[in-house]
């Protein structure tokens, strides 16, 4: 069994359900459609802590990333909401922060979910 899960803005879910993330996992479309017919479990779906604070130094953060590591997540999903600018071409600074610590550990990070 293959153990994914998802990134998102903490901002953006302010206002956001993540209704479009989950409705593109549970038909294995958009981002999702590689895992079609695949024994693969969404185990987190998880937020950067904030516009304040620093992925690096957060002990909140790294309790989550130790969290996926135990978990054995092998794949992290970042949402659109993760990057900014007119064509959302750049990841926010704090979440590409959280994609080299993911990495770091050995998770893979994969843009997009819907
Ligand atoms: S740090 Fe970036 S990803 Fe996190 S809430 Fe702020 S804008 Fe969103
Ligand atoms: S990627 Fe879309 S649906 Fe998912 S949390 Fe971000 S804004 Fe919401």
């Amino acid at each position: 069994m293959k153990h994914i899960a998802i990134l998102t803005c903490l901002d953006a879910c302010k206002v956001c359900t993540g209704a479009g993330c989950l409705k593109a996992w549970n038909s294995r479309s958009r981002g999702f459609a590689s895992y079609a017919g695949e024994a693969v479990q969404l185990d987190a779906f998880l937020h950067c802590n904030g516009c304040g604070s620093d992925p690096a130094s957060d002990p909140g953060m790294a309790e989550k990333l130790d969290r996926l590591s135990s978990m054995g997540v092998s794949a992290v999903h970042t949402g659109v909401c993760t990057r900014k600018g007119p064509d959302r071409q750049e990841y926010c600074p704090n979440i590409a922060k959280i994609c080299t610590l993911l990495e770091q550990r050995g998770i893979r990070v994969i843009y997009g979910t819907h």
